[in-house]
């Protein structure tokens, strides 16, 4: 097994997490890619493309293993101005580099790391670039090939595209030669200590550090590592990954299950009504706190939903990287609380910029007094507010609708009503089945925002046949349109306790 810079950056993140990756396929299940990282790959591998178009004349290897050596070993000869998935293997590691480009002047070869991120700092994964250059020069260096500089290429936030892509502004390229020198001693002891425990065939001990970690961080062999906690445990308490103190107590103290949890320990509201919820299996309704809510509702009520593809590359005019294209909103109205509910829907079905659209749209749709309803509203107003930046003509009504917005996730927020089968959270798939148990996002084909998103763009895709594009506008229809229905739904059923 040859240890490739995805699996050395795996391995610093998490080494048991690769041991068992590497040594128990019978779980490979497990390591299955959501939608989401699926998709995060994918947009990295376009990146990838797009930033070559920075290196004219170069060359891709397109073979593997020993062959794709092979080859770079003959494009290097040649002194290719520049090779893509430049391939070495030495030592039990193997690199691809995105661009090893031929310096003429210096008679050397540079080193370029492409990223699909719009900064390197921004993230917190600064480190993590670092590394993987660094793993790639000792690589290099092992295989000696004369490197003179090493560089990160990012997408640059402030790019606006207009018209066609310009490369040279869409990419920033920055200099880590130095930093990647000073680094390489480190990360070359760290190879090797990956070589080892990786080629171990000895099974790293039970259980893992995510222990005393939060369950969004838990990757999905925890349960594997750690037979003796259960589905839903301590680590499933509203945001104890940010509470290392009393997460940790707990750890120290072997209580896993939520029931066993001791009265010494402090925990803060929410937390606190999650644990007792969940003792008494009754949910806790604050009728007074909710008819506060509901009540400082105006008529009529809009209840609003978008959904939107955010590309790294910009795929349309006006757009920066990874910018939100608005393709879809739904609009349930209620003037009354009597009136029948009226809908109103807007779907972009071609790969065009639904802007002004939408703000068109709504401006007319959303009258001058009322409350326009969202779930978690700063995504809606975030979207209105990038409208307005994208069209000065619209940027009133965009302020005047966020002026409007009320988050009804507030009510079950600020604890008003929590029930033990929210497991502590807020979101409306948590929500809606307890409070509207006939109306489920379950059956749908499409059935949560990432999923449409990535829907969106296969439907919008030249390359989609009509036919499945047009089952596609249906789906996210049914989609986008439950979204707000449930919204009312669960208003509704508020509204009855009063
Ligand atoms: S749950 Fe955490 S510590 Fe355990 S293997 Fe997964 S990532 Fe590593």
């Amino acid at each position: 097994m040859n240890i490739s810079k995805t699996t050395f950056q795996d391995y610093l993140f998490c080494a048991k997490n690769v041991w068992l990756k590497l040594h128990k396929p019978e779980l490979l299940e497990e390591f299955a890619l959501s939608e989401f990282e699926r998709h995060l790959v994918e947009q990295g591998n376009e990146v990838e493309l797009h930033a070559r178009n920075l290196f004219p004349n170069g060359v891709e290897v397109t073979e593997t293993g020993e062959r794709a050596c092979e080859v770079t070993a003959e494009l290097m000869a040649q002194k290719t101005p520049a090779i893509f998935q430049a391939t070495f293997i030495v030592d039990g590691f193997i690199a691809r580099n995105d661009a090893l480009v031929w310096d003429p002047q210096n008679k050397c070869w540079n080193l370029y790391e492409i990223k699909g991120t719009n900064s390197i700092n921004d993230t917190g994964n600064d480190h993590n670039h670092l590394d993987d250059l660094a793993f790639q020069a000792s690589v290099l260096r092992r295989s000696h090939v004369p490197v003179g500089k090493y560089f990160l290429v990012h997408l640059n936030n402030k790019y606006v595209r207009v018209g066609d892509l310009n490369y040279d502004e869409l990419f920033l390229i920055e200099d880590k030669t130095e930093e990647i020198l000073a680094r390489l001693p480190v990360v070359e002891e760290q190879m090797e200590t990956a070589k080892w425990y990786l080629s171990s065939e000895k099974e790293p001990p039970e259980g893992c550090n995510c222990i005393y970690k939060g369950r969004s961080q838990h990757c999905t062999t925890f349960t594997y590592s750690n037979k003796n906690v259960p589905a839903y445990s301590v680590h499933d308490l509203s945001r104890i990954g940010s509470s290392k103190k009393k997460l940790n107590a707990l750890i120290e103290r072997k209580i896993y299950e939520i029931e066993n949890i001791p009265d010494d320990i402090d925990f803060s509201e929410i937390q606190a009504n999650q644990i007792m919820v969940h003792r008494q299996q009754k949910p806790i309704i604050n009728i007074d706190g909710i008819r506060e809510e509901l009540e400082s509702l105006a008529f009529p009520l809009y209840f609003l939903d978008y959904e939107t593809y955010a590309p790294a590359i910009p795929s349309l005019s006006g757009y920066s990287p990874y910018q939100r294209i608005p393709f879809q909103f739904s609009l349930h109205i209620l003037e009354t609380p009597d009136a029948e509910m009226t809908h109103i829907e807007y779907l972009q079905t071609e790969a065009k910029d639904p802007s002004e659209d939408v703000a068109k749209l709504l401006d007319s749709s959303i009258g001058a007094i009322g409350t326009v309803i969202a779930w978690n509203k700063s995504f809606e107003a975030g979207v209105n507010r990038e409208i307005g930046a994208r069209l000065p003509e619209y940027k009133n009504a965009m302020e005047r609708i966020n002026n409007m917005l009320y988050d009804l996730m507030d009510v079950f927020k600020k604890q008003h009503y929590v029930h033990p089968d929210f497991r502590g959270s807020t979101s409306i798939k948590k929500v809606l089945p307890v409070l509207v148990p006939e109306l489920s996002y379950k059956e749908l084909n499409i059935h949560e925002g990432g999923q449409a998103s990535n829907s969106w763009a296969e439907m919008v895709s030249p390359a989609t046949h009509p036919d499945v594009s047009e089952k596609i506008a249906a789906d996210l229809k049914v989609y986008c349109g439950l979204d707000t229905y449930a919204m009312y739904a669960i208003w509704k059923e508020l509204q009855k306790l009063l």
